[in-house]
């Protein structure tokens, strides 16, 4: 095992810790906040995503019809470029389900992004699964 292996090994177990850590109250109610929502992207982004993405670039935390989170392309046929807005809902049913969204939104950005792909729920999006598991994160629809 490479020294960068070994490092980047021991940050997997260090998030999976405090993740385990920061989710163990199941019935406790989590209020979302733009500090938490950065705070856990560059955690996410440097233990999934090789740090690879760019940040969202718009956050907002609103209601949504349908779904606990949503990753919006927005396109301008103008200037021939999109951006990507996270949105998250004001309050989640416990922390783990909010890390669980945010994590979800970050592969839909990934996906079109660094990828080029549609960002539907394909087996480009589920190869994550297993990186999730590590984390003890959840990837689902
Ligand atoms: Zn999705």
């Amino acid at each position: 095992m490479s020294t960068k292996r070994k490092i980047e090994d021991d940050y997997i177990i260090k998030v999976k810790k405090s993740i385990l850590k920061e989710t163990k109250d199941t019935e406790k109610k989590y209020v979302t906040t733009y500090k938490e929502i950065k705070k856990y992207f560059k955690i996410f982004n440097k233990s999934l995503f090789k740090e690879k993405l760019n940040t969202f670039n718009d956050v907002k935390i609103k209601r949504i019809i349908q779904g606990s989170g949503q990753c919006v392309e927005y396109l301008s046929y103008r200037k021939g470029t999109s951006f990507f807005v996270l949105e998250m809902i004001p309050k989640y049913k416990n922390k783990l389900e909010f890390l669980n969204t945010l994590a979800h939104e970050m592969v839909h950005l990934w996906q079109q992004t660094v990828m080029k792909d549609t960002g539907n729920h394909n087996r480009l999006f589920f190869s994550f699964k297993s990186k999730f598991k590590k984390l003890n994160l959840h990837l689902s629809y």
